[in-house]
């Protein structure tokens, strides 16, 4: 059997290392590791290129690139690139199955590189499809590409979305936890610290998508995601809150059966079902064991105390430039909020604002007909952010969680 060449983009990242661990869990000769890419962990990414013996390794960051190179000074035989347009080049490297797990716009550049190879693209990165769905999609089908959804939800869907009977289909769900402030009044969210929404109940996941889980505007994004991957209109994308997180997705059909996929909340599972594809392999996950978990529960999600979702519903029908505005401000937001720079509740309330900003913001592209439009719009909308959060740090009273 030949072996089948994979690259990783954000090879350092929980996505990223959730794959090298199946990787490296394969029989010996499966895999070829291409390439592996990173933004600044320099000593992970070194390490995971020697253990699964990667021909190339990229780094975004040019300081780092020099521990990079110190780190691997022993293995000549790995390339190193360097700086941003080093991570680009090392997702256009030649291979058959490449991950995309970058986080946030960031992503954008190489994981339109790698899909222009037109190959297996196996999709972590919901950033790429919120802000440039549509050019995305429209390059996928002309290079040829295959997307494979990793978001669990997503995987979900696609593994009972039966494409031949589509028009069959009345409508897909996407679960949510409900994050780590499910019960809680917003009285409480507005005290909430950095570290209460770090903890998430049911997912091991990066910062921001934990940020993003606790103000449930990754659910926002995964509705974004989920009609441009599956081609469906938001009104036929449904959210239920669904705390145990065992059921990931549903496909309901016109004859009242509703096809879902159940398990343990753990990525190896999805990403497990992206590398095998079309076929199935093993996963090192927990068995779901439904008598030991007796329940599943479900809930509509509250709009009032997580408005991202009204947003992001919103946004897609608004359409144009919207989507793209919506995920610069929430990155800023969210980094902000890391950072101890604003309160948990501000950040749905800055991306509100950017949103409205932008609609009269002269400097503002309008149209979004190519890459290079989805990159100015998304750098004037993350300087509409960060001008704001300065606004709001100079003047505290303005601050939502005190009003
Ligand atoms: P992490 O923050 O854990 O990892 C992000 C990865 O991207 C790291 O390898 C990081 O490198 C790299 N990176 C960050 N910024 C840049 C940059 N500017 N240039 C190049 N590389 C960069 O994120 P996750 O793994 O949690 O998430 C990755 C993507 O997958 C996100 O889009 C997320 O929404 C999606 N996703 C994640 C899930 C999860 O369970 N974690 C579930 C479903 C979807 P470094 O380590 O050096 O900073």
């Amino acid at each position: 059997m030949t072996p089948r060449r994979v690259s990783i983009l954000g090879a350092t990242g929980s996505v990223g290392l959730a794959t090298l661990d199946l990787i490296g869990r394969a029989e010996p000769g499966t895999y070829d590791v291409v390439a592996l890419t990173a933004r600044s962990n320099a000593e992970e990414l070194a390490r995971q290129a020697v253990r699964h013996k990667a021909a190339h390794v990229a780094i975004a960051d040019p300081q780092a690139g020099i521990a990079l190179k110190q780190a691997l000074s022993d293995h000549p035989e790995i390339t190193i690139g360097i700086g941003e347009p080093a991570v680009v080049e090392a997702a256009a490297m030649p291979a058959d199955w490449t991950m995309a797990a970058i986080v946030g716009a960031a992503g954008l550049r190489p994981t339109l590189a790698a899909l222009q190879q037109g190959r297996a693209l196996a999709f972590a990165n919901k950033e790429c499809l919120v802000c440039a769905g549509s050019l995305f999609m429209t390059e996928a089908a002309r290079c040829g590409a295959t997307l494979l959804p990793v978001d669990s939800e997503h995987n979900a869907v696609f593994q009972v979305f039966d494409g031949a009977q589509r028009s069959a289909i009345r409508s897909i769900t996407l679960t949510a936890s409900g994050g780590p402030f499910r019960t809680w009044s917003r009285e409480r969210m507005m005290q909430a610290s950095r570290a209460d929404a770090l903890a998430h109940p049911t997912w091991d996941m990066g910062a921001k998508i934990t940020i993003d889980s606790a103000s449930m505007m990754n659910k926002g994004l995964e509705i974004i995601e989920a009609c441009w991957l599956f081609d469906l209109p938001p009104e036929q994308v449904d959210v239920v809150v669904h705390p145990q997180s065992i059921v990931h997705g549903m496909v309901e059909y016109a004859d009242g059966s509703l096809l879902a996929q159940l398990g343990s909340p753990d990525m190896r599972t999805p990403i497990a079902s992206a590398l095998a594809w079309p076929e199935r392999m093993a996963a090192p996950v927990e068995r779901l064991r439904l008598a030991e978990i007796a329940r599943l529960d479900f809930e509509a999600p509250d709009l009032e105390r997580f408005p991202a979702i009204r947003l992001a519903r919103e946004v897609i029908k608004a359409g144009g430039i919207a989507p793209a505005v919506l995920n610069a401000a929430n990155e800023i937001a969210v980094e902000s909020f890391l950072a101890d720079r604003i309160r948990f509740l501000d950040i749905a309330a800055c991306v509100e604002e950017v949103l409205a900003l932008s609609a009269g913001d002269a400097d503002m592209p309008r149209s979004l007909s190519a890459f290079d439009d989805v990159y100015a719009i998304d750098a004037r909308a993350r300087q509409l952010a960060r001008d704001l959060i300065a606004d709001r740090i100079s003047d505290p009273q303005s601050r939502t969680t005190s009003s």
